[in-house]
């Protein structure tokens, strides 16, 4: 059979099946050779790897991962592409469909059941509605991974690499910076799927750290502080801090930290850089 990302075939098998895009779930899938292949090509798949996709859509890109890596993991919620990807994915043995939400899934679980514990490479044409927390889970799930791979909307690719300072720089940026390092892989046009969506993407690469760029006491207080200073993104951290309930601290408290770090006691969380949000979380869990 010739492969989907021909779009006279994907458009056969979608007529085949009667099947119609759902908008609740995200679904645009990829017609473009260029782009698949610097996908796949960026992430770096060997046959040693597992590689976890989310959202195989009618398997697309799962053909070609299943010839690239040792086993691929394909996680779809949508019931009606099951029978799709049975006959779109028949002539590999090495892929697994799973269907199910992949926000219902335990990471660590699927590291161990399904690659004995060892780092998974998630590739993904990710359905935007949920890239935050899908992201978000992988990296605090303290799963074990190598990298992230995928296709997001080109506004979260941006939030994803902000510095300090901008109107893009918030929770995501510092999550996504602490645990990897973030690189472009592909630009992506409307057109290169089907259909086409609303918005330009971005394919962005997340390499795993496996050491982290700063030190930091309690990793899980570190990020309550940090979702605090950017709940009420628009008060000074004096504020944000001193009235958010889940790190009872006082203000006070807040200010002699800011001090102690030389920082004005008016500045905001959207000023502070990762190391600093490290300090003066050490500095407040005293
Ligand atoms: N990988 C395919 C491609 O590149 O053509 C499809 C990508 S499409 C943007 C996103 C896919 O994710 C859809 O197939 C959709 O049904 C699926 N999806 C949406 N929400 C999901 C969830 N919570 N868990 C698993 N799959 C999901």
């Amino acid at each position: 059979m010739e492969k989907l990302i021909n779009p006279v075939v994907t458009a056969g098998i979608l007529k085949k099946y009667n099947f119609h895009f759902q908008k609740k779930y995200g679904q645009n899938f990829l017609i473009d050779s260029h782009v698949l292949d610097k996908i796949i090509g960026s992430a770096g798949i060997t046959k040693d790897d597992l590689v976890l996709e989310i959202g195989p859509g009618i398997g697309t890109m799962t053909q070609f991962l299943c010839e690239a890596a040792g086993k691929v993991l394909a996680v779809e919620i949508d019931d009606r592409l099951i029978p799709v990807l049975a006959e779109t994915l028949a002539e590999y043995d090495n892929v697994t469909v799973i269907n199910n939400d992949i926000l219902k899934m335990d990471f660590n679980e699927i590291a161990n059941k399904y690659n004995d514990g060892k780092p998974v490479k998630v590739v993904a044409n990710l359905p935007y509605y949920i890239t935050t927390p899908i992201v978000m889970g992988l990296f605090e799930s303290g799963a074990p991974l190598e990298s992230i791979t995928i296709m997001i909307q080109k506004e979260v690719a941006d939030r994803m690499r902000a510095e300090p300072g901008g109107k893009d720089y918030g929770a995501l940026s510092l999550a996504v910076q602490y645990y990897s390092q973030p690189e472009i892989v592909a630009v992506v046009p409307p057109n290169c799927f089907m259909p086409r969506p609303g918005v330009s993407s971005e394919v962005i690469k997340l390499t795993y750290l496996h050491e982290k760029p700063i030190k930091v006491n309690d990793e899980k207080y570190m990020f309550d502080v940090i979702r605090a200073a950017f709940n009420q993104r628009r008060k000074t951290l004096v504020n944000a801090l001193g009235n958010a309930a889940k790190l009872s601290v006082s203000k006070d408290t807040v200010k002699e930290a800011l001090s102690k770090m030389g920082l004005d006691e008016r500045i905001r969380g959207e000023a502070l850089s990762l190391e600093q949000f490290a300090i003066i979380s050490d500095l407040l869990k005293k």
